[in-house]
């Protein structure tokens, strides 16, 4: 008798938990890489709003592989998920994805980088040409007039592409003016450090090293074209560009050899991402959070934009380190 107890109270515990774990979210995270810094931040704070709300977070790396990430995003909405949220590697290819979602009945939240020529549903990032405009008009500032080495991130990446004209619209009209001269104009292949120091060596070498500026798209790009500076004795006075407020961009701020970087509060986005996602697993509008739209080509996709910040020496203190997103000892490591 006691043993028919046992048993049936075990059963009804499976029974119970089976119930809860099927009746919670289930979201689909795709993510283009983990190199950046700040990807492995967007993963580690959607992971922990998931479990703060009880969310069924299933998370895929397509380690900057197109057709990894299509094969990845078949095999979670094959697993049932209910939103997708997806920053692409690859803008325009990702929209294969979008369609086979949509198929399934599942929305997808564009994140971070904008979807091209598809219909997807919201894209939840920062004001991206605005992102570009701050860096435009910094490094324009700073250097108004001589030898500009001008990089964009990857030709892959939509964002890429809205940094550049953001940034040009501050820099194309000095050009006009003849105050500033292009020696470089270059995409980065992948967003590659490597690929960025490269290209700073070689447009050091073709200028015999006068070169007055760089326009450098992220931070990643920009520690790859300081060590090509600094093997030239150049780091520090080239004034440079970065984005991403990473913590390796931070200390070269502080030591002066970056002259700024974009802050993108990625904690903001990852929250905002679980939010969205969870109103619209449950059916419920997201109209009242939409404060603008992005065209990709086929609509006006209905956006969520978030603000990004200039920081250099300046304001790093207040705005890296007092809201807590990157720790002072590790910022001001040498001193
Ligand atoms: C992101 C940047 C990032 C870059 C490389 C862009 O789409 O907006 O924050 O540095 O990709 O991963």
């Amino acid at each position: 008798m006691k043993r028919v107890f046992g048993l049936v109270l075990v059963l009804s515990m499976v029974l119970v938990s089976f119930t809860f774990a099927a009746s919670k979210v289930r979201i689909g995270l795709s993510l283009p890489t983990q190199r950046e810094e700040r990807w492995v931040r967007d993963r580690i704070k959607m992971r922990e709003e998931a479990k703060r709300l009880g969310v069924d977070l299933r998370v895929q790396i397509s380690d900057n592989d197109a057709a990894k990430q299509v094969a990845q995003c078949e095999n979670l909405i094959a697993q049932g998920i209910q939103v997708l949220i997806l920053a692409p590697h690859d803008a325009s290819s990702a929209s294969v994805i979008v369609e086979k979602a949509h198929k399934a009945g599942i929305p997808v939240i564009s994140y971070d980088r904008l979807v091209l020529d598809c219909e997807v549903d919201v894209y939840l990032s920062f004001d991206n040409v605005k992102v570009g405009e701050l860096q435009g008009e910094y490094i324009t500032r700073l250097v108004p007039k001589g030898n500009y080495v001008v990089l964009a991130g990857s030709p892959t990446d939509n964002n890429a592409k809205l940094f550049r004209e953001g940034a040009m619209k501050y820099i194309q009209p000095l050009v006009d003016k003849g105050q500033i001269k292009i020696v470089m104009d270059q995409w980065v292949k992948d967003w590659q450090p490597a690929e960025a120091q490269k290209l700073m060596e070689q447009a050091l070498t073709a200028n015999k090293n006068k070169i007055d500026a760089v326009l450098a798209p992220n931070d990643g790009t920009a520690g790859g074209c300081i060590q090509a500076l600094a093997a030239q004795g150049l780091a520090g006075k080239v004034p440079i560009t970065g984005q991403d407020a990473e913590l390796a961009a931070a200390i070269r701020i502080v030591e002066g050899t970056q002259s700024m970087t974009i802050f993108k509060d990625t904690r903001l986005l990852g929250a905002k991402a679980i939010e969205l996602a969870i109103k619209m697993a449950k059916k419920e509008s997201i109209a009242d959070q939409i404060n603008g739209k992005v065209n990709n080509n086929k609509i006006d996709v209905p956006s969520v934009l978030l603000t990004p910040y200039v920081v250099d020496k300046s304001n790093i203190d207040k705005m890296l380190i007092e809201s807590g997103y990157l720790k002072r000892k590790q910022v001001y490591k040498k001193k």
